[in-house]
This record gives structure tokens, sequence and C-alpha cells, in this order.
């Protein structure tokens, strides 16, 4: 609107009186004309052949859903006709089902033999530009909300030009810069030459002590972050020796989810090890990642304090594909890989029958974005039913986020976040990969 203003005044400073007149009448029926559009707003009307209800994990079939500006106005039974200037999207062969949430990706970076020295040569803007392409392929591969944890705080930006409708990309929930203690698996500057190496703090998402985890949550918060996230034990891709250590001292985990909680956000905690886990399920984690070498008391600890557990297993599978490749990885990295990446399948099923809440996280970033969907060949491998893998992606995920409001459902008042797959993944979960239609927030991106 601002144009239009600026234009009319333009106008009135810059035309000769009857020539303002017949302007003015052009501009005023041209605003009548935007005024009419906004009264009777075109509204598209979705065929679902097959419509996934994640909450029953039940397939339902030849729904109307009626999308009307970002938000979701009805969903019925059979198929609708809607009326004149409306849209209609035919998804009679398809399956359609709330846009896919991945609660623990990495949108700043991707595996690369180069990564390591990637660091020492990229500026924030090189990452930026590098990191367009990874938003939009994960958009395009259905998933309309990720949860980022950990960067470099370009994550931040990136998810505010996606909300500003700059590029093209999921809706963002980002922990920014991750919290690890000194030398921990997020320390920035691990495995680098002494005299590059530094001090790094507070600011940096480096702690040592209660004091400096409340500086840091606060200053995560104060760069914008919406999640904090923790390094609770060692790390496979860090240079650094141990994978699964504790990392933190309890009084330090306590103050980090404390000062979260006083700014209604919660804490995600990597670890690979129990006792790290443990400390983390004590402090009052909201969410595990990972969780490799979780023991059954960890898990009960778990479902007493309703701790969520995001597995990843396919960050695990492929960090130990890249570790047999000579020369991917960095000598330290490849033996924890090695060790490490393959066991969170087999955590996962034990936790998924011990009854641990679970929602769906893959670590992309670590293997190439886009390729989400693989988490579900993984999650249903070993036993979780097609649906409920894929209510873990939808319901679970907004739930642990806690926007259950307005996302991880198809229903009226929801934001209308909606993709469909050709196919059905009831009976082939692997046709997850060929997603040929991504609605978000009203916005059509691929169709
Ligand atoms: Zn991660």
């Amino acid at each position: 609107m601002n144009g239009w203003v600026d234009f009319m005044l333009f106008t009135y400073l810059s035309v000769p009186t009857n020539q303002f007149k017949i302007m003015k009448k052009a501009v005023l029926s041209g605003l009548a004309l935007l005024l009419s559009l906004g009264a009777f707003a075109q509204k598209t009307y979705i065929h679902a052949g097959r419509m996934i209800d994640v909450k029953s994990k039940k397939i339902l079939t030849e729904q109307t859903i009626v999308v009307e500006g970002d938000k979701i106005l009805s969903v019925s039974s059979g198929y609708q006709k809607g009326g004149q200037g409306d849209s209609v999207i035919d998804l009679k062969d398809a399956t359609v089902m709330p846009g896919l949430m991945d609660m623990h990706v990495h949108i700043e970076s991707q595996t690369s033999p180069t990564r390591y020295m990637d660091g020492f040569r990229d500026n924030e803007a090189d990452v930026a530009f590098k990191s367009l392409p990874y938003a939009k392929v994960t958009l395009m591969a259905g998933f309309t909300t990720v949860r980022d944890l950990g960067g470099s705080g370009v994550n931040i930006a990136l998810r505010n030009a996606i909300n500003n409708g700059l590029v093209a990309g999921p809706r963002i929930y980002t922990a920014g810069k991750s919290i690890a203690p000194t030398g921990g698996h997020a320390d920035p500057t691990n495995g680098v030459r002494r005299d590059l190496m530094g001090d790094p703090g507070p600011d940096q998402g480096v702690i040592n002590g209660p004091y400096d985890a409340r500086k840091a949550v606060r200053q995560a918060v104060k760069f914008g972050s919406d999640v904090i996230k923790v390094t609770a034990t060692g790390g496979v891709l860090s240079v650094a020796r141990d994978g699964s250590a504790p990392q933190f001292q309890q009084d330090e985990l306590d103050a980090v989810v404390e000062t979260a909680k006083d700014f209604g956000i919660h804490v995600a905690a990597h670890a690979h090890g129990d006792e790290g886990m443990k400390r983390a399920v004590k402090a009052g984690i909201h969410s595990i990642e990972h969780g490799t070498m979780m023991s059954q008391e960890t898990m009960e600890m778990m479902k007493k304090a309703g701790t969520w557990y995001v597995p990843t297993v396919t960050a695990g599978m492929s960090a130990a594909e890249y570790a047999k490749i000579p020369g991917y990885y960095p000598p330290v990295v490849r033996d924890k890989a090695m060790q490490i990446g393959a066991q969170i399948q087999e955590t996962f099923r034990k936790a998924y029958e011990s009854g641990v809440k679970i929602a769906f996280g893959t670590d992309a970033g670590v293997f190439p974005h886009g390729e989400n969907y693989r988490e579900f060949l993984y999650l249903t491998e070993v036993g979780m039913p097609n649906l409920e893998a894929i209510q873990a992606a939808t319901l679970n995920a907004a739930q642990l986020l806690g926007v259950e409001e307005k996302l991880g459902t198809i229903e009226s008042g929801k934001l209308a976040d909606i993709i469909a797959v050709s196919g059905n993944p009831e009976k082939d979960i692997k046709v997850m990969k060929d997603v040929i239609f991504v609605m978000k927030d009203g916005k059509i991106f691929k169709q």
C-alpha cells in the first residue's frame, strides 16, 4: 500500500488539475476493485482422493478441503464444488496429509568432504546463500515446518527471510547456535590451531558454570532463537575424541533449563551417552535428540517426565555410510561415526516399544537436505506402523513445538499446510519420497 500512497502523493504534487481529476478517478476505481476482490476472496477447493486423519491414524476417502487465505476453512466428505472464481485442485488420485514437520535439521549446512575446510573459507553471507537451496528442497520434499537445532545464526536470518516471503522455505523454529561447554560438541573452535582457537564464551554458545549458562540462554533469546539446544554429551561430527561422555555438570544444565523456562521456550538436548541423557532429563529438558545409548532406566525417566524423543535414525545411518568412504571425515570423526551411527535404530525400537513419546526428526544436513523422507523407512522398518510414523511427523511434532492449535492436522481454523503424495503410504511408505503437491500458509509451492 505504501506504493499507492507514494503514487497518489506524487500525482497530487505534480499533475495539472484536469489531468489530476482523471487520474484520481482511475486510482479510486482501482482501489474499489481491490476492495471488492478482498470482500469476495477466492477460495481453493482441494479434492483429496485419500486424506490422512493423523489423529485417528486412518485414511478418509473423497474429501474436500476448502482453503481461504492462509487458513483451512472447512473439511467435508465428498467432492464439493466451489463458487465462481474459486479454484479447484484435483488430488483425487493422491494421498493428502498435513505438511510434514522435521524436528531436527541443520538448514545452514550440508555434509561434504570439504565441510571442515569450508568453515575457514566461508563468510556468513556465503553460508546464507548456500542455505537457500537447502531450505527450498526441504519445502519441496513436503516439509513445511522444521526445527533447526544449531548453526551459526544464519538460521535466524533465514527464518525471518522465509517468514517475510523473500525466499522459499519451510517455517523454521530455530535454536540459533547450540550451547556447549569448552571443548564440547558445539564449541566452534575444536581441533583448530591454537592461535586461531581463542576462548569462545556465552555469546558464542560456550559456557562453564551456571552463570555462563544463564548468559548464553539470554544471549540466544536476544539474537532471536525460538528454542535452546544443548549438547549434553559428545557428538559424532565434532573434531573431538569423545562422542558420548556427559559434557555439562548438573548445575549447568539446570541453569539452562530454568533460564529458558523464564522465556517460555524449550530446551532440546543432543545426547548419545546415557549419563548425559539422565542429567538432561533431570534438568527438565524438553526433548532428547539421537538418544543412541539410552538405557531402559532413562526411558522410564522420560516417560515419567513427559520428555520427547527425536531419534534421527537417518543421521546415524548416513554417518556410518560416509565413514566408509576414505578421507570423507577426519580420522577422529570417522571412528566415532562407525561406532555410534548404526545403533540409533535399535534404540528407537526399544524406546517406541517402551512407550516413550516420539517425534519425527532426521538431522538433515548430516545427509543431503530433501531426503528427510528416509526417516519414515527406518522408523517403519523396525515396527512403527506407517500412519503412526506420519503422525510422529505431523501431530506429534506440532505438540512438541507447542503449536498444535495451528499446525499438525488438517482441520478448520488451522494454517493451510497441506501436502500430497502419489500412491498410498499406508500400503507403501516409500511413496513419501514422491511429494507432488505442497501448500504452506495457503500458498502453493509445488503442484
Ligand atoms: Zn543435529
